[in-house]
């Protein structure tokens, strides 16, 4: 969300002459996008702003430094106070107002906008993609969220819900088309409940299917309550709607997840996974967990555990609760699972979670998979790097192909993590033949 923010920002501050620079010393003007969904983030963010504060004393104060996104909406005081660190606070909502805060600064004032907004999505601001691999983009498509989940800052941070008219997401999907890209990413912080007043996500994610054939479609993040039978069956009919799904189940032990504010219980969420795997044959899945949640037992903690040997994720995104200020956790409960014991409960999870990784990857060996290549392998040039529709990292000899390219690919080896393949041919969404599954 915060890359795709970022192009938001390009945008606005391209119409206005100004030039992005590739390092920290080249630049009059640094913006710090932040999150503010864990303490680590944000603990990142500080240091960072260190490091610009010595950069700004270097330069004779010729450097203007600002904070952007969910940190601005957190912390403003704090972020203009200490140790002045900063001379512009910019909310999510407020990017518009960048070009005016940006000359209040340059008439010495501090600058500040942190409004959150009911209506803006940036629906007519068409970002500028300067740090992407030309294959793979952002859209995001709403923002906000209603949810309140009780451990959740999101919703004070990003304010409420609101859909960007499908009209003008299908017209970026076009433009991104026409400009070469192979696959989007519709992104929202609760995409599934997208409602722009004419379209459900349903209608959405079917549309954005028709736009070019050979374009794949994902979507970040959804959340359990929103997935109707529609929605399914158009993933499982439409070829380059990806069948990967994040399912974000956060605790596997009901009394948790009414303590959280999640509105399903356990048996409702398996319940929800059969019916995914049972519409999209071969569909993989991916989730959330928070571990260490106030007053989470030994015994709920190992419902976690089991929820997620149950399900076997292909990923996982695995936490220690983080207390986040204002939210319902914070206010009404108490942070009480002893750090180390957090800490210990996440390893559990995270250890038994690769354990899963590699079982399943195992089973990839020998399978054909069409790889939409992202560009070269971390380790070496001569291998390139891409994903198959099920969302799995695959590297391969690189031979004649080129970043871009959809090239069939059988598996070889693996890894928890990564897929090992020898490339068969190049092919295309509509040329490739996906090998039945067993159910
Ligand atoms: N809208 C998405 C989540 C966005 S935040 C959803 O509902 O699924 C991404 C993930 O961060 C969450 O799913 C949750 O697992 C984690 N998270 C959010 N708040 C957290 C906190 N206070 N401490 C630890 N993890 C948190
Ligand atoms: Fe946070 Fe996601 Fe819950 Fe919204 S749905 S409050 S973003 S965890």
């Amino acid at each position: 969300m915060n890359v795709s923010d970022t192009e938001i920002v390009n945008s606005i501050l391209m119409e206005e002459g100004m030039q992005p620079v590739n390092e920290p010393d080249e630049a009059e003007v640094i913006f710090v996008n932040t999150c503010s969904i864990r303490e680590n983030a944000e603990e990142r963010v500080w240091n960072r702003l260190k490091e610009f504060k010595a950069l700004k004393r270097e330069k004779d104060g010729r450097l203007t430094v600002g904070v952007l996104g969910c940190m601005a909406e957190r912390i403003r005081e704090q972020i203009m106070e200490k140790e002045e660190l900063v001379d512009l606070v910019v909310g999510p909502d407020a990017y518009r107002d960048l070009p005016k805060l940006l000359a209040d600064v340059d008439d010495g004032r501090k600058a500040v906008n942190v409004l959150l907004s009911l209506e803006e999505t940036y629906a007519d601001v068409k970002p500028v993609r300067t740090n992407d691999n030309g294959v793979s983009a952002f859209v995001t498509i709403m923002r906000g969220c209603d949810n309140m989940c009780a451990f959740c800052v999101v919703p004070f941070t990003r304010g409420r819900e609101r859909s960007r008219p499908a009209e003008s997401i299908l017209d970026e999907l076009q433009r991104l088309s026409d400009q070469g890209y192979k696959e989007v990413t519709l992104l929202g912080q609760n995409v599934n409940s997208y409602d722009d007043g004419e379209h459900s996500f349903a209608d959405l994610m079917y549309k954005a299917s028709q736009v070019d054939p050979e374009m794949r479609i994902r979507f970040s993040s959804p959340h359990p309550k929103d997935f109707p039978e529609e929605l399914l069956q158009s993933i499982s009919e439409q070829p380059n709607l990806c069948n990967y799904i994040h399912i974000p189940a956060q605790s596997g032990n009901n009394a948790v997840l009414e303590r959280m504010r999640r509105p399903y219980t356990r048996e409702q969420y398996l319940d929800l996974v059969e019916k995914m795997r049972k519409i999209i044959p071969g569909v993989t899945l991916s989730t959330d967990i928070i571990t260490g949640f106030c007053d989470e037992t030994e015994e709920e903690h190992r419902d976690t555990l089991s929820l997620m040997a149950e399900v076997k994720y292909d990923l996982a995104y695995m936490f220690a609760y983080s207390e986040r200020g204002r939210t319902l956790a914070q206010r009404k409960y108490e942070d009480n699972v002893p750090e180390e014991v957090k800490k210990r409960r996440l390893s559990e999870i995270i250890e038994q979670q690769m354990n899963i990784q590699e079982e399943l990857n195992k089973k990839e060996i020998g399978r054909r998979h069409l790889v939409l290549v992202e560009g070269t392998s971390k380790r070496s040039d001569e291998q390139l790097r891409g994903r198959t529709d099920t969302n799995k990292m695959v590297v391969f000899d690189r031979r004649d192909y080129e970043k871009g390219d959809y090239v069939e690919v059988t598996i070889t080896d693996c890894t928890s993590a990564t897929l090992m393949g020898d490339p068969i041919r190049k092919s295309s969404i509509a040329e490739f033949e996906a090998e039945p599954v067993a159910v």
